[in-house]
């Protein structure tokens, strides 16, 4: 591989976190991952820095790192960076690199992360581990990226010895969020200048239109439904509802359109971490649990004893899930109804 534009003896001892943006708050992956890295940081005596590229109402985006962790923020403000395009976004991002000279930079792996993460480590002629479960630092600096791989058989740690920045990316709910600092901490935010021209930022942002689709990762109770409920994602709701959840997914019943694809749990899917996950009629195949892995309790309902999501689940009940949660769903009724008339 070519060398990196960069490399460790230029380096400077700073983890770099880019933060993306939504609307007037970061993504929440982009606060789990300065988490994460205030962790890695404090391990090596480093500094964190934030990335934050925009052009306007900055401020409160830096608190908000600022509180998460984050020692410095370095911001690259221009007209063309008002809206994410990757071609600008990428362009600012190196400029800010080169700039600075990171020994890590980590993105969230949300559609705009991948995105910009992919381009910049070429841009960079540096490695970039995609997707990780996990991160550790290593002596001298070296970030360890723990990523699934041949469908969870097997568990491959990827470092980068040589090149700079060591970049990672990783999915939203991977790390959880630490509570706030409280402590006085020195905050630095340093701005600096880009160059960006029109001419190369061949993407056009016509119109924005935010989804509001589920977001299943943040829920406190997920009730999960696989291909043995048939389809009967009407149950699953009316049981979330009552436990204040949301209803999740294995890839089957998403793959033959029963529910929409933001809800399908694992691999592909998202990773929640909710207080507790009912899972009805899935097998447990690891590229679902590794959705389910960080989940306080696991209550499993399958008809077949032998099912691998027994070893997963906290409670298991053998049975058929289309009669156990219409059980279920009666007797949560019956007990609000004990518990608003009494
Ligand atoms: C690269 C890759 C990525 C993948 N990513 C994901 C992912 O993100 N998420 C994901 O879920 N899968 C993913 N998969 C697919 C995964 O390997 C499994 O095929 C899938 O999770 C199986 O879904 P399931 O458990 O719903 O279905 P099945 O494996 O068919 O299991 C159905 C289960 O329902 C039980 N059952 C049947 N009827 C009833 C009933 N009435 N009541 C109770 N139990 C009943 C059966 O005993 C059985 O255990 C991925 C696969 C690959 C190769």
């Amino acid at each position: 591989m070519a060398t990196s534009l960069y490399g460790a003896s230029e380096a400077q001892d700073v983890i770099c976190v880019f933060l993306e943006r939504e609307g007037d708050t970061l993504q929440r992956v982009s606060l789990e991952l300065l988490s994460k890295g205030r962790e890695l940081a404090d391990e090596v005596g480093w500094k964190l820095a934030g990335l934050l590229l925009g052009y306007y109402r900055m401020l409160p985006l830096m608190g908000q790192a600022f509180e998460v962790g984050a020692d410095e923020i370095w911001v690259a403000e221009h007209p063309l960076l008002k809206t994410f395009t990757v071609e600008a976004y990428t362009s600012a991002a190196f400029q800010v690199i080169m700039n600075r000279k990171p020994s890590i930079f980590l993105c969230g792996a949300t559609p705009n992360g991948r995105d910009l993460a992919g381009r910049l480590a070429v841009k960079l002629r540096t490695g970039l581990t995609a997707d990780c479960t996990d991160l550790r630092m290593r002596e001298g600096g070296i970030l360890v990226g723990e990523v699934t791989g041949f469908g969870g058989g097997v568990l491959a740690l990827i470092k980068t010895p040589q090149h700079r920045p060591q970049m990672a990316t990783v999915r939203p709910g991977v790390f959880p969020l630490k509570p706030p600092r409280t402590e006085r901490v020195s905050r630095a935010v340093e701005i600096i200048s880009v160059t960006l021209d029109e001419a190369q930022v061949r993407t056009r942002v016509v119109e924005q239109v935010v989804g509001r689709g589920a977001d299943i990762t943040q829920s406190p109770v997920v009730v999960v439904g696989g291909r043995g409920i048939q389809g009967r994602f009407d149950l699953l709701r009316q049981l979330a509802e009552l436990l204040g959840g949301e209803v999740g997914a294995t890839r089957p019943p998403v793959d033959s359109g029963q529910i929409e694809r933001e809800r399908q749990v694992g691999q592909t899917g998202v990773v929640c971490r909710p207080k507790v996950a009912i899972v009805c009629g899935a097998s447990g195949a690891f590229q679902f649990t590794v959705g389910i892995q960080h989940a306080d309790t696991v209550i499993a309902i399958n008809t077949d004893p032998e099912a691998p999501i027994f070893e997963t689940a906290d409670y298991g009940v053998v049975g058929d899930a289309l009669q156990i949660v219409p059980a279920l769903i009666e007797a949560l009724r019956n007990s609000r109804v004990a518990v608003t008339s009494g």
